[in-house]
């Protein structure tokens, strides 16, 4: 595999891709509250995308080595979920919980992913705090993502802000996105500075930093999907699908 470095035409569509994710996401996590299920989240986020002439990318997907299709429009992970959290009508959300909500999007032949963890009701300090340092963690690594730098210093930056204060998950990371929902290159969120591929115009990538209130460790749950910190501490994530320029990188899902 190599990097696809995208076109005008291409670009053009994967922003309004961009556009329509952010706003169905915006609307998602809006429905979170207490009592709702991640099915009733998940259903509307499917009729929301459907509405808006696109495809869920998430539905159906069965990437290399998985032995199921994924069943939902979103990744519904709730607390202690970290990714990949299967919707589900018994899953009720209540007071106090985090949901990391995370979708993909197909429009006009070109994908965007998008993720963010929302509160339900009142959440703890702690958890607040969690939920501001993956986000800023986030912003940083697309600060980093500038034209001419190396996907190793996007690693870096997130990697140096969060400074042993949080787990960072490392066997899952960003990607290439737009004409697959994964592509070149792997983006992790550690690193060293100035290495691994170079940043350059066109490219289209998504960064996606999950931290831990506890360690980096994660395991699997026995729906073979669903992932979890090990230490059962909860996790949030967040994401964004950018454009890399000549400087600034261009936030595509907003
Ligand atoms: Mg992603």
């Amino acid at each position: 595999m190599s990097v696809i470095i995208k076109n005008k035409e291409q670009i053009e569509k994967i922003r309004e891709g961009g556009k329509i994710l952010a706003k169905v996401l915006n609307m998602v996590a809006k429905k979170v509250k207490p009592g709702v299920s991640t099915y009733e989240l998940d259903k509307y986020a499917y009729d929301l995308i459907k509405k808006e002439g696109g495809t869920p990318a998430f539905l159906n997907y069965k990437p290399e080595g998985a032995e199921t299709p994924f069943p939902g429009t979103i990744c519904a992970s709730v607390n202690n979920e970290i990714v990949h959290g299967i919707p589900s009508k018994t899953r009720i959300l209540k007071e106090g919980d985090i949901i990391s909500i995370d979708v993909g999007l197909r429009y006009k032949g070109y994908f965007t992913d998008h993720a963010k963890t929302v509160a339900v009701g009142k959440i703890s300090k702690k958890d607040e705090d969690l939920l501001e340092a993956t986000k800023k963690a986030l912003e940083i690594g697309i600060w980093a993502a500038r034209g001419g730098a190396t996907v190793g210093d996007i690693g870096h930056a997130i990697e140096s802000f969060v400074y042993k204060k949080y787990g960072i998950v490392r066997e899952l990371a960003g990607h290439g996105v737009g004409v697959k929902i994964h592509e070149d290159p792997y983006v992790p969120n550690y690193g060293k500075a100035g290495k691994g591929e170079k940043l350059v115009l066109g490219m289209v990538i998504a960064i996606e930093p999950m931290l831990n209130i506890g360690g980096d460790a994660i395991t699997l749950a026995p729906d073979n999907w669903t992932i979890k910190t090990a230490d059962g501490s909860k996790s949030a994530h967040f994401e964004h699908t950018i454009l890399i320029t000549e400087g600034d990188a261009e936030i595509l899902t907003v």
